[in-house]
């Protein structure tokens, strides 16, 4: 499937302020501001990232207010180059890092706008991530909630039904559930998943550090959970090439490449960046073992 995803989205106008200037730090002062950021995160008892578009534009799917982003090209009237599809994108070197920082303990809650389902396919913890506007490669079950994540993406969007239906069998392993399996992809005006929006509240208002790595932190409610862990007195540090919604917020702005920002810190934190070896899914982050993607069925959740 084509990684335009969102020429799968229904008409929407009020997308926020596209195409704005990028601003590069020098290298002295990118360097300097990075080891800020080191220092902070060794001092930072729990870290949580927020991960935009940006960290995916590396491994080849466009974001949507960049230069060349979805929504800016589309006020121009053009449309968006791709160089992959969403199932031979590989991990870009962030996603890695972040596997790296968590695997550390650096790195306690993950939380993201992405849909092209690359945290999840580097094996980072799915217990530990919220996917706040949906993965393309999963489908949820409506009745019992449980999730499937596919090889391939799931094709639908907007919570739609897939076509399939629920293999969970009870514990009298009598009868499959058999409820409809939807997508998890949200469109304009669908709310954001409770469970995994629960989650990333309390985590943004119990982390003392909030980094944001490549979203403008326009889209809502996504966008202003790091304002929470602000509030409660942790501190905010933005990395992001454009002029972000939260910049006087922030403790420190990091204008730079998200790669070049996380080699450098992960190279001062003196942390390996986990090799890849293809999609692997790891449902838990006390789990001994991880699975390539549909060769375990997902652990059950509540979602309410
Ligand atoms: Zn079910």
């Amino acid at each position: 499937m084509s990684v335009n995803y969102a020429a799968g989205l229904t008409p929407y106008a009020n997308k926020g302020v596209c195409g704005l200037p990028e601003h590069f730090d020098n290298p002295e002062e990118l360097k300097a501001k990075v080891e800020t950021l080191a220092q902070l995160i060794k001092e930072s008892q729990y870290l949580v990232v927020h991960s935009g578009a940006g960290i995916s534009t590396s491994a080849g799917i466009p974001d949507f207010r960049g230069p060349k982003g979805v929504w800016t090209l589309e006020e121009k009237g053009e449309s968006p180059h791709f160089d992959t599809t969403f199932e031979d994108a590989r991990p870009s070197f962030t996603h890695m890092a972040l596997l790296g920082l968590q695997r550390a303990g650096y790195l306690k809650y993950l939380i993201s706008q992405n849909v092209d389902g690359l945290h999840v396919r580097s094996g980072f913890p799915r217990d530990l991530l919220s996917e706040l506007h949906g993965n393309m490669f999963v489908e949820e079950c409506e009745k019992c909630g449980r999730q499937y994540v596919r090889e391939k993406v799931i094709g639908v969007m907007g919570l739609k039904p897939t076509g399939r239906y629920c293999e969970v069998v009870r514990s009298r392993g009598l009868r499959a559930c058999r409820g409809k399996l939807i997508s998890t992809i949200l469109d304009w005006e669908d709310a954001l998943p409770d469970r995994d929006l629960n989650k990333a509240d309390d985590a943004s208002r119990r982390a003392d550090l909030a980094l944001t790595l490549g979203t403008s932190l326009q889209i809502k409610p996504s966008g202003d959970l790091p304002l929470l862990t602000k509030r409660k007195g942790g501190k905010l540090v933005i990395v992001n090439l454009q002029p972000t919604k939260h910049d006087k917020h922030a403790h420190l702005r990091i204008h730079g490449y998200v790669d070049d920002v996380m080699k450098q810190l992960m190279e001062l934190l003196g942390l390996e960046i986990p090799k890849w070896d293809g999609p692997t899914v790891c449902e838990s982050s006390t789990a001994t073992t991880e699975t390539t993607a549909d060769v375990k069925p997902p652990q059950p959740h509540s979602r309410r």
